[in-house]
Order: structure tokens, then sequence, then C-alpha cells
């Protein structure tokens, strides 16, 4: 059992089901449809330049406006059948897609679902029916140094206090640099009131070179993180918004067949700042696929996979049978 070096705080449990919660039953029962979940570039632009981002090896010479957009999705809901669902959830990103908010503004009434991936540094506008991711990428100390400025850890902690009502979920893509400290980021943002965390793995792209501070962590040594962090979720429980299931297939003796599949490149979109579907994904063309670390091919592998989400369920049973007979024995003795 694990031993934690501090007591978990008090989790925050008022939360929204996200679009996965809400679409797994379906995708169970029915497959995973073409063009229900995707991405936007909202902007190509970003207010920090940290070590890591992949967006920049991007090349865009422009962006679409706003009215540019709109015509876009409208031409997208006029051709598209309707058994593609292709307005189910849309996420939000960049550069940084919080200085271009009029976009998102108009753009998310299309989607039934809308993430917005930021930052932080920027405030959070009040959409209630939108579920914020913000990254995070250490401690304070090592996510302001990965990211190149200081004072953001605790602006974006602020950016949380300053809208109780909003959904933030942390998001942590785990390197070399930062894999030290995942422990103390989650007591932090457990603390600071972040309705859940998720974890991605750096995944190398082809033309950052990161010799004096590498961020690949090979699969291996990935594989000892992925026990601690299932470890974690044992304790912090629905805080960790993956379930084991998701961890499970990051491991290194399955993770090449998610990835050699990835059904967010074959089934989702990925619209560039400028309009255009990238290839292959939202990280782009120069992204290593054996060594991908993003957590969402396996986590949409994971809301198809039968026999994973049969274990998942019989466990989740099991569990609420022993609480409920524990219950019974408490009742009864005293
Ligand atoms: S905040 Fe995001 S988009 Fe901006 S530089 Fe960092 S990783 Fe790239
Ligand atoms: S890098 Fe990852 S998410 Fe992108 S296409 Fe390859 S496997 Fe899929």
């Amino acid at each position: 059992m694990l031993q934690l070096d501090h007591t978990p705080p008090k989790l925050r449990t008022r939360r929204l089901p996200t679009a996965y919660d809400l679409a797994k039953i379906g995708f169970f029962l029915f497959g995973f449809p073409r063009n229900a979940f995707g991405s936007i570039d909202v902007s190509k632009e970003c207010n920090l330049r940290c070590k890591h981002c992949y967006f920049f090896e991007q090349d865009y010479q422009g962006e679409l406006s706003v009215d540019q957009w709109i015509e876009k999705l409208e031409e997208l809901k006029r051709t598209t059948s309707r058994t593609e669902n292709p307005f189910f959830q849309c996420t939000w990103v960049g550069g940084e897609p919080l200085i271009r908010k009029d976009l998102i503004e108009r753009g998310r009434k299309y989607f039934r679902h809308n993430t917005v991936v930021t930052n932080g540094t920027i405030p959070l506008p009040n959409w209630p029916d939108v579920h914020f991711y913000i990254s995070i990428d250490g401690d304070e100390e090592t996510h302001e140094h990965i990211r190149n400025k200081k004072g953001i850890y605790k602006r974006a902690m602020r950016n949380i206090a300053e809208h109780p009502e909003l959904e933030v979920t942390i998001a942590y893509c785990i390197t070399r640099q930062n894999v030290h400290c995942i422990e103390q980021a989650v007591k932090d943002w457990a603390e600071a009131g972040a309705s859940r965390m998720t974890f991605d793995f750096y995944t190398p792209i082809e033309t950052i070179v990161d010799d004096a501070e590498p961020l690949f962590l090979p699969l291996d040594e990935r594989d000892g993180v992925l026990d601690r962090l299932l470890e974690l979720k044992r304790v912090y429980g629905e805080f960790f918004i993956l379930p084991e299931r998701v961890f499970r297939l990051m491991k290194s003796d399955v993770c090449k067949q998610v990835t050699d599949n990835c059904l967010f490149s074959v089934k989702s979109f990925a619209l560039g700042p400028d309009g255009t579907q990238k290839e292959k994904c939202m990280m782009g063309p120069k992204a290593d696929c054996d060594r991908c670390g993003c957590v969402v091919p396996f986590y949409l592998a994971s809301l198809v996979d039968r026999r994973l989400i049969a274990e998942d369920l019989a466990n989740e049973w099991s569990l609420a049978a022993r609480r409920a007979a524990q219950g019974v024995v408490t009742a009864l003795l005293g």
C-alpha cells in the first residue's frame, strides 16, 4: 500500500460529468463514431514559450477570422452526415486559446461539450458550460522553469480561486524534468480547489532537440511512474479523471497496439488556426507515434475495449458491494 508523505487534502466533490463520461455507454454499445471528438487551434499566438511546446514546430502563416470560422463550422454542419456526429465535443487549444475568447464565445455553441486548454495565465471567462484544463508541468519551481516565466503557478491558482463555479482540471505533462514532483503538484492542486487532474507523458517531436534538458521518459521508466499513479489514484479516487484502465493501456507491453491504431488520428478532427485539417493529430506531423504519451488515444481506446471496461466495472461493483456490506456490519454492531 502506498505510503504518502502528506495527508491528502479535502477534495472538491462537485464535478460535472465529462463528455467522455456521457459518451462511453454509446461507444461501448455502438463503436466509436467518426468526427465526434476533435480539436481546434484557436490562435497561432501564445503569451508563453515553453521548452516542450509542439505548437511552434508547425508552420502557420495565418489564422481564420471569427466570421470565417463560423462559415467553416456551418459548412461542416451542412456537409457531414448525421451518423458522423461531428458536433459532440470540441477541445479548443492553440497557441493560447483565451487570447481569442470571441471565437470560442461564438464557436462553442456548435458543440454539445467544450473543453478549453489554457496555460492558466489569463483570467478565465465565466462559461460554466465549459470544462477548463490548465496545463501544469511540475511543482511551482519546475513549472515556472519549464514555462520560462515566474509567478504563473500562483496566477493559475488565483484563477481557480476566483472562479469556484467553474470546472477546472489540471493537465500535467510528465517529462524527465518534472517526474520527481508529481505528488507535490497533486497535493497543491487538490488544495487549490481544482476539480480533477489528468496526466500525459511528453511525446517527442522530430524537431525539438532537448539534449541539454531531456524531456522524454523512456517507456520502461514510464511503467514505474504509471504504477505510482495507480497507487495515487487509490488514495485520490475520482480526483484523478483517468480510469485505471487508461493507465494500464499506457504500459510498455500494450501501448504500441494503441498508438498503431490511434483512434484520434483516424476518427477525430484536428483543425489548425488557418482552418486546415492537421496531420496526424493535434500535435502535428512531427509527433513520434511510437513514443506517444498523449493520453487521448489511450483514453479513446479505453472507451471501446470491452474487456477492460468489463474488468473495471467488476472492480467498481465489488468495491461498492464491500462498502455496502461494511455498512450493514457497522449498523448491526452499533
Ligand atoms: S502555453 Fe502551451 S501553446 Fe503556449 S508555449 Fe506553452 S505549451 Fe506552447
Ligand atoms: S502522436 Fe499520438 S495522438 Fe498523435 S497520431 Fe500518433 S499516436 Fe495518435
